[in-house]
This record gives structure tokens, sequence and C-alpha cells, in this order.
């Protein structure tokens, strides 16, 4: 393929993506397919004479769409939303073209600085504490990692280098094999299971600590885990906090759990993956509170902030930690600006060496929808909707409902009042509201 060549499939291309958009509604969202259903449909082996491109697209509707499970269909409602949105994808287009690694500074200056902007971006979106920015000469900073599960990793690698150091400063007879053994790290029982995994593969305990009635982790329950296992001889070091967990998105309660941290000299990390976008909005941004006791904190763009997969934002206190954890300089590594302080590699903040430059995704998004842009999509909604609702509800005169105002929202009051309401008069009313309801987003789409 030359390029006057990718000139005309790649039109054709945006169009097939568009139109797969725009028609994703008619299409099946889960398929028909069987284990093993796709091997029959294509050759054992890799063609030794070229296929054309026609032949390749075609055979995606043919043998790829069937066995697709349409995670962007409005009538997917399985594990989290995933994040989508055209800009994202035209940055994603741009990123593969320049296809650099940019696991240096030197490596491609570019997709460093503007990760570290764009961290800096997202972090003041969330009103996170200056110690999580990087700014001109700040301490801390943000990465972009791949996923939730290799943020909660490299926290717990990190935070594991940093107790064995400290007990080896202390004790310099202390193996790492013997600290190893009695090293303790701590979640809810409602966290996600890559924090277990965590813990797997970082070779530790990991304790779940029983959530309370709400489903949160509480502090008289770890505090209570901790003083047992100190009392056993163990080494408490790290601890995951989770805001808006899989199951059923508790919060656990960061304000108990990280003064209990910050006393015990633990790490604290946090595992916003999915809830974490909707900090951007001011009004659920005292559910992030708490979150100057962490060490490192974690959430997925790629979940609800319209960046498609990959794009998981950490941000650590202090960055050593990371970069003391991971360092490695091999001479064919290295570059003459990464001893002055202002340089950031960012394979020292990770566990592959390469990486992609994802933070394209992040600027053309922030950029086209702007931070107003990306509040209205998180809440989804308005005061103008809910008020044009009204007016049909009362129009229709079937229902009769008054509005009140919760601060400033704009709210519908339904009360229940008659003596002879039955539970069949509440659900048709329901359903009432619910077919006007879609009327009237229906009316507003078109
Ligand atoms: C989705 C989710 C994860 C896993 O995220 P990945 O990026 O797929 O690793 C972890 N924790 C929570 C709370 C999640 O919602």
């Amino acid at each position: 393929m030359d390029a006057s060549e990718f000139r005309r499939r790649g039109k054709e291309m945006v169009d097939y993506v568009a139109d797969y958009m725009e028609g994703i509604e008619g299409r099946q969202v889960y398929p028909d397919v069987e284990p093993g259903y796709l091997r029959p449909l294509i050759p054992t082996t890799a063609p030794q004479e070229p296929d054309t491109f026609e032949d390749i697209i075609n055979d995606v509707e043919k043998i790829i769409m069937p066995g697709v499970t349409h995670w962007h269909s409005p009538y997917f409602f399985a594990y989290f939303p995933t994040a989508s949105s055209y800009p994202s994808m035209l940055a994603d287009m741009l990123c593969g073209a320049i296809g650099c690694i940019g696991f240096s500074w030197a490596a491609s200056p570019a997709c460093t600085e503007l990760e570290t902007v764009m961290m800096d971006w997202l972090g003041k979106m969330l009103q996170l504490p200056e110690a999580f920015l990087a700014g001109n000469a700040g301490e801390g900073g943000g990465v972009i990692q791949g996923s939730a599960s290799e943020a909660t990793l490299v926290a717990l690698l990190a935070a594991r280098t940093k107790v064995t150091r400290r007990l080896q400063a202390a004790s310099p007879g202390l193996t790492q094999a013997a600290i190893m053994e009695k090293l303790v790290a701590y979640s809810s029982d409602q966290a996600h299971s890559s924090v277990e995994r965590a813990g797997l593969i970082g070779g530790v305990k990991l304790k779940a600590i029983p959530s309370d009635g709400k489903f949160a982790m509480r502090a008289s329950a770890l505090q209570e885990a901790l003083e047992r296992d100190k009392a056993a001889g163990l080494i408490p070091f790290f601890v995951v906090a989770t805001l808006g967990t899989t199951s059923c998105c508790s919060f656990d309660n960061l304000l108990e759990v990280g003064p209990i941290c910050i006393k015990e000299d633990v790490w604290l990390h946090i595992d916003a993956a999915y809830a974490g976008s909707a900090f951007i909005c001011p009004e659920f941004r005292p559910l992030l509170n708490g979150v100057e006791f962490a060490d490192s904190f974690n959430f997925n763009p790629h979940k609800w902030l319209l960046v498609n997969f990959d794009c998981s934002a950490m941000w650590v206190k202090k960055r050593t930690d990371l970069t003391g954890a991971f360092k490695l300089d091999p001479v064919y590594l290295k570059h003459s600006h990464q001893d002055s302080g202002l340089i950031t590699d960012y394979r020292h903040w990770q566990l592959p060496l390469g990486r992609r430059f994802r933070s394209l995704k992040m600027w053309f998004v922030f950029r086209m929808y702007g931070i107003k842009g990306l509040q209205a999509y998180i809440r989804k909604g308005s005061n103008k909707l809910t008020k044009a609702l009204l007016e049909r509800i009362n129009n229709a005169k079937k229902i009769h409902l008054v509005p009140c105002h919760l601060r400033d929202k704009f709210v519908l009051r339904f009360a229940i009042c008659s003596r002879t309401v039955e539970s069949a008069h509440v659900q048709l009313a329901w359903e009432h509201i619910r077919g006007l309801a879609t009327e009237l987003l229906k009316a507003e789409k078109e």
C-alpha cells in the first residue's frame, strides 16, 4: 500500500467506522457464535501471496463482526463503560502514524512532555492536591498506564521496595526474602480482583478487610487487622482503598482510612478506576476528599471520560518512589539530558519499556470537549430537560406532579398521595413517565 492508496483506503475506513458507530444500535449487542467459531472461517496459515485490501475489508463483516460484542451499543450494560469518542479515535490514528516508542524523554520529547502536561491538566480538573502535580519543579506527577491493574501493581511494587529499603537501612543484616515473607497488603473485601492479583504477582500476602453495611472499608476493621498482624510479627506496608467498587460502586471511607495509613507509615493507593471521572464535576468532588492522604491515585479516563482504551491515569506524590524502585540504566538507553532533574523518563514509572503516544488522545478530547463538555457528559442531563419533561407530563393530564429545587437541581417529586393508590397505579404512572421521557429524548436528538 503506497501513500495514494492509503489516502483512499483511509477515507473508506473512516466511512466504515462512522457507519459502524451510526448503525450500531441495529446490530445485536451480544454475538450468536460458539467458542471456536472463527478458526474454520479462515485459512490455517497466513497467505503466501498478498491478499487485497478489499478481500480483508469484506472479511471484516463476514468473519469479525459476527463475533464482536458491541461495547458501544446503547444496549450494552455489562462490565463497565468503555470510553469512545471521535476525537480520541483520530488522535489514535495520529499516534499510530508517529509510531514512536516514548520510553525516555529523548526517545520522543513531545510524547513525554505532552503526557506530563496532560496529567497536570487532568489533575487540576479533579482538584488533586498540588503535591500530585508535576508543574515545573514538583516532586509528584502523573503517568499514563495501560490499565488500573497495572497501576495497582506498580504502586504495590514501589511500596514493597520502599519498605524493604527502610527496614534494611535500620537492620543491615535483614535479607529481602526475610522481609518479603512478612509483608502484608490490605484492601476491602469489595476491591477489584486485580488488587488480589497484584498481591499474587508481587509475592506478598493480601488481606481482605471486611466492609461495613454500606460495603465500605472503615477505620475500625482496618485498624483491627493491622494490630492483629503486627502482633503476629507481620509488616503491614500497603493499603488499597477503592472509590467506586466494581460490584456496587461503594466508596471506602478515605477520611478514616487515610490517617491510619499516615500513622502506620503504610503506602495508600486509591483505585477509582470507574468512578474517578465523575470527580471533574464539583458536586461529586467531595467523594474524593481524603486523597491528600494517598501516595498514589489512579482512575481510568478510558472508562468514563471519552478517551478510548487504553488510558489509565496514575499520579504519585513522590516520583522518586517509582523511579527509585524500577530504575535500570543500560548504556543504550542513556541520553545526555537525563540527569538534569527536569527530565522525565517514563520507562522508570512503569513495567514495560515501550509506550505509545497516548497523551494525544487526552489532548484532542480535552480540547474538543472542554471541561464544560466533559462535565456535561458525566452529568448527562440538564434541568432544561427535566423541566420539559414536567411540561409534557402535566400537559398530558394523565397524572399530576409538582417539582422542587434541590440546591441547583430541578427535580420532579413523585409523592404517593391517595388512600386508594396501589402499586399498579404507580407502575402505570412510571410507564407513562418513561414513555414521555423517551419521546422527549428522541425529539431532543433530532
Ligand atoms: C475497571 C476496574 C478495574 C480494572 O481496570 P483495568 O483498567 O481493566 O485494569 C479495577 N478497579 C476498579 C474499581 C474498576 O472499576
